[in-house]
């Protein structure tokens, strides 16, 4: 699993001030008071979908807004409410709080939360009238939005491995294509795995790109790559066959790393593969024809040949669009399998990790870790009962609940476990 990590301010919208206005009526100095509501801020509402599979876009949109509530009118109107912001995320991220609590985890495709909420408008002055104040100059201010700096982490796997002879063109062709500029230093897997690039196809959809070097040198024992590094490369969904275009024999070299893919320490041969001639930029088009129709008779049938520069970025976004479309019908099943049987490259999450919120009167406390001991414990049972309670007093969400105001006798609900403090 590589990790991809980024932070990110959210502020919600602010609510929109109430006013102060009274109505005008014919021979009546003062009419009653009629100052409209602000109008609501609008959340930032984040919603998950299969759609998404890097935080690439948060590298350059550190600021996510809702929309401000406008304010109120006059004749008891409300002010019109700010529009939500709903960002897409790639399912599987989670949001941290700079204490590093959950906030959200987004596991499933079309999960909509609420991460920041909005300001309420403020009361307009027709709000406060009563039998001794009938003339009400006060309303109140809109409420500023909620605002914090949060981490969005994703666990990804490579969905596209880059394979050819050395010298194919493939380090350019991740170069060139990917955010892998100053930026993507920002990435925390980028300086422990160099040859891995974000590259966006379009608004909405970027893949995550392996280059895998060393081929033929010795490649099928997997030198130079880590053991971790191979294995992320067997999940990769489709493999990028290059061939540089100037090859004097195309189909030598289309062979030799076919041959090497099924000698790897991993078979990677039975993956769908995307052949692609390099390097088209400075050859006539016929040559390139040509190659290509060697190429053809090699490469199993149906399969389409791809011509491409990466210099002069020719071919590369029809290229693109084709890789995504076989990697977004692999998608859907893959990161829970993997979930399960890669380990992790980059920073850990701390399962540790708890967090409360009220709800209603409850105190809700969530967190991997404590949610687990509740699940083995046998709370039905004295002992059982107090062991959690002493689970929760070690990892600090006693001392949690306590800075949250909590009374004797007040319910706190762990997973489907209930209990009094
Ligand atoms: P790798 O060994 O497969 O990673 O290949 P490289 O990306 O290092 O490229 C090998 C050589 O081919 C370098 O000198 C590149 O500048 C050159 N090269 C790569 N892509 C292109 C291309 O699209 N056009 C041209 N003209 N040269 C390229
Ligand atoms: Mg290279």
């Amino acid at each position: 699993m590589f990790i991809d990590k980024t932070t990110v301010r959210f502020k919600a919208g602010e609510g929109g001030n109430g006013i102060v206005s009274f109505r005008r009526e014919r021979y009546v100095a003062y009419g009653g008071p009629d100052g409209g509501d602000g109008g609501h801020g609008g959340d930032v509402v984040l919603l998950s979908s299969f759609n998404q599979n890097t935080l690439a876009n948060f590298r350059f949109q550190k600021e996510l807004n809702g929309g401000s509530g406008k304010p109120g009118q006059s004749s008891d109107k409300h002010g019109r409410n700010g529009a939500d912001l709903i960002v897409e995320v790639p399912v599987g991220t989670v949001i941290y709080a700079e204490d590093e609590h959950v906030l959200a985890d987004m596991t499933e495709d079309g999960q909509k939360t609420v991460l920041a909420h909005g300001g309420h408008g403020g009361f307009g002055n027709a709000h406060f009238t009563s039998s001794t104040r009938q003339t009400p100059r006060v309303a109140e201010k809109g409420e500023p939005g909620q605002e914090f700096m949060a981490t969005m982490e994703l666990k990804m796997i490579a969905d596209v491995g880059l394979v050819g002879l050395p010298n194919a063109g493939k380090s350019t062709f991740l170069a060139s294509l990917s955010n892998a500029k100053p930026e993507i230093a920002d990435y925390p897997f980028t300086t422990l795995v160099p040859n891995l690039g974000i590259v966006p196809v379009n608004k909405e959809n970027s893949l995550l790109v392996a280059d895998i070097p060393g081929l033929i040198e010795g490649a099928s024992e997997g030198k130079g790559l880590g053991d971790d590094f191979l294995r992320h490369i067997e999940r990769t969904k489709v493999l990028v066959h290059l061939v540089d275009a100037w090859s004097e024999d195309v189909c030598a070299a289309y062979k030799t790393i076919v041959g090497e893919l099924k000698a790897y320490k991993i078979d990677l041969s039975g993956k769908p593969q995307l052949v692609v001639l390099s390097k088209i930029d400075g050859l006539d088009q016929d040559i390139i024809d040509d190659q290509a129709k060697q190429l053809k008779k090699v490469v199993p049938k149906g399969q389409q040949i791809f011509a491409i520069s990466a210099l002069s970025h020719t071919g590369t976004q029809e290229l693109l669009y084709a890789v995504l479309k076989v990697v977004q019908e692999a998608r859907e099943t893959e990161l829970e399998i993997a979930e399960n049987t890669l380990p992790v490259i980059g920073i850990k999450e701390d399962e540790y990790a708890w967090r409360i919120t009220k709800e209603e009167d409850i105190f809700v406390v969530r967190g991997r870790k404590i949610e687990r001991f509740v699940a083995r414990a046998h709370t039905d049972t004295e002992e059982g009962e107090r062991r959690i309670r002493d689970i929760m007093g070690k990892m600090g969400i006693l001392s949690g609940l306590q800075r949250d105001g909590i009374e004797a006798g007040q319910k706190i609900r762990i997973a489907n476990y209930t209990t009094e403090y």
